[in-house]
C-alpha cells in the first residue's frame, strides 16, 4: 500500500472490458507500459453474455467470459499490468492525472477511460438468475438464438425499436411491451416497426412478472390503464430501457450528453487533453465487443502519441513482455511449459 502511494505512472486505464484491454495491448505495443484498473471483476459486460457468435476470428460460437480470458492472457503476454481495483475519484484538474483506489493513489501522463455501460434492469423477481436463458439485454448478441420462436422486448425508445426490428429478423413473432402510448424513439424507427408483420405493439403495457425456473418459460403482463393483467407466451424477454454508462468516479470532470455518455471526438480525445475514453461508456449506439475494441484500439495510439510529445512525462517504464522474461527466468519457463501450445507470440516493439 505505501509503494502505492502515489505510483507513477505512463498511462492508466481505467476498466478491464474489451475496449480496455484492446486499449492496454495497443499501448504496451507502442512501448508505453500501461497500468490497467481492472475492477474486483474484470471483464466487464462481455462476461455476462453467454455466447458471441459475431466477433471476428471465432468461427464457432465462442463465450464471453472465454473472450475476456483470451484478451487477458494476450495483453499479460504484452506485459500488461492488471490490478484488480476500482477507481474511486479522480483529479484530472492538473497536469498529471490522480487516480485514487482503496489501496492508494496513482499520478499518470494520461488516461484511457473505459469503463462500461450497464444496461438498465426492470428489477423483477428472476430476471437476473434467468439472465442468459431466457432474459437478454442485447438483441444483436442474442438474436440469433430464438430462431422462429416468440420473443417480446421492452422499451420504447430508439434501441428497443432498432433491436425489435433486429429480432423479426430471426423471431417468428416480436412483441413489443411499451409502458406509453408513444414512442420515445425516432419516428423513421417507429414507422418502420409499425410497417412489420410480426412485430405486435403492446401500448401502455408493463412486464409483472416472468414465468419459469431455469429457462423462461413465459410473461404475465399488465395494462397499466386498465389494470388488465394476461399470459404472455414468449421464449425470450429483451429489455432494451436504456443503459448506465459508468462515470461515478468521474465526478462532473469529463463532458457527458444527456445521456451520461462521454463526449468524444473521432479520435477518443474527451474534453481534457491526455485524457481519452473508449468502449460503451462513449458509445450509446452500438455496445459491439468489436466496436469497444476498436475504439480501444484509437484511444491507445493517442494516448501514446500524447504522452511522447508530453514534455515533462514521467520516465517511460520498460515494457516487460512474459516470453522475454521467460528466457531469463527459470520458474516462469516452467510455467510457460506448461502452457505449451497456447500461445507462441514472436513479439517485437515496432
Ligand atoms: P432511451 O432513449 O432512454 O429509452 C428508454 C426507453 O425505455 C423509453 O421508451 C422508456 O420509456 C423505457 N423505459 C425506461 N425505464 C423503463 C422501465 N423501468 N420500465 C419500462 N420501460 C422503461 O434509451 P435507448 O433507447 O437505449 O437510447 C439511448 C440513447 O442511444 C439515445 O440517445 C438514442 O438515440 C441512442 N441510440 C441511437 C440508436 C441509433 O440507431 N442511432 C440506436 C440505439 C440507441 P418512456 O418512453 O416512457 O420514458
Amino acid at each position: 500500500m505505501s509503494e502505492k502511494n502515489r505510483q507513477e505512472e505512463n498511462l492508466i486505464i481505467i476498466g478491464g472490458g474489451p475496449g480496455g484491454l484492446s486499449a492496454s495491448i495497443y499501448a504496451a505495443r507502442n512501448g508505453v507500459a500501461p497500468l490497467v484498473l481492472n475492477g474486483p471483476e474484470p471483464g466487464g459486460q462481455i462476461t455476462t453474455t453467454s455466447e458471441l457468435e459475431n466477433y471476428p476470428g471465432f468461427p464457432e460460437p465462442v463465450g464471453g467470459f472465454e473472450l475476456t480470458q483470451k484478451m487477458t492472457e494476450q495483453a499479460e503476454n504484452f506485459g500488461v499490468r492488471l490490478e484488480y481495483e476500482s477507481a474511486e475519484e479522480v483529479d484530472f484538474s492538473g497536469d498529471k492525472f490522480i487516480v485514487k483506489t482503496e489501496a492508494g493513489e496513482y499520478i499518470a501522463d494520461s488516461i484511457i477511460i473505459a469503463t462500461g455501460a450497464e444496461p438498465k434492469t426492470l428489477g423483477l423477481d428472476k430476471e437476473d438468475s434467468l439472465r442468459g436463458n431466457g432474459v437478454s439485454y442485447c438483441a444483436t448478441c442474442d438474436a440469433a438464438f430464438f430462431r422462429n420462436k416468440e420473443v417480446a422486448i421492452v422499451g420504447g425508445g430508439d434501441t428497443a425499436l432498432w433491436e425489435s426490428t433486429f429480432l423479426a429478423k430471426f423471431a417468428e413473432k416480436v412483441y413489443i411491451l411499451h409502458r406509453r402510448d408513444k414512442f420515445r424513439g425516432a419516428k423513421i424507427l417507429g414507422d418502420r416497426v409499425k410497417a412489420k408483420e410480426n412485430i405486435e405493439i403492446l401500448w401502455d403495457t408493463e412486464v409483472k412478472s416472468i414465468k419459469g425456473e431455469k429457462k423462461l418459460e413465459g410473461l404475465r403482463i399488465f395494462n397499466n390503464k386498465t389494470n388488465e393483467e394476461r399470459d404472455l407466451d414468449v421464449d425470450g424477454l429483451f429489455v432494451a430501457i436504456g443503459h448506465h454508462p459508468r462515470t461515478e468516479c468521474l465526478n462532473g470532470q469529463i463532458e457527458l450528453d444527456d445521456y451520461g455518455y462521454i463526449v468524444t471526438d473521432k479520435k477518443q480525445h474527451t474534453n481534457v487533453p491526455g485524457v481519452f475514453a473508449c468502449g460503451d461508456v462513449q458509445d450509446p449506439d452500438y455496445r459491439q465487443v468489436v466496436i469497444a475494441a476498436g475504439s480501444g484500439a484509437k484511444a491507445a495510439i493517442e494516448a501514446s502519441e500524447y504522452i511522447e510529445e508530453k514534455e515533462n512525462a514521467f520516465p517511460a517504464k520498460e515494457v516487460k513482455m512474459k516470453n522475454m522474461d521467460q528466457e531469463s527466468d527459470s520458474e516462469e519457463k516452467a510455467a510457460g511449459e506448461k502452457e505449451e501450445g497456447s500461445l507462441n507470440l514472436s513479439l517485437s516493439l515496432d
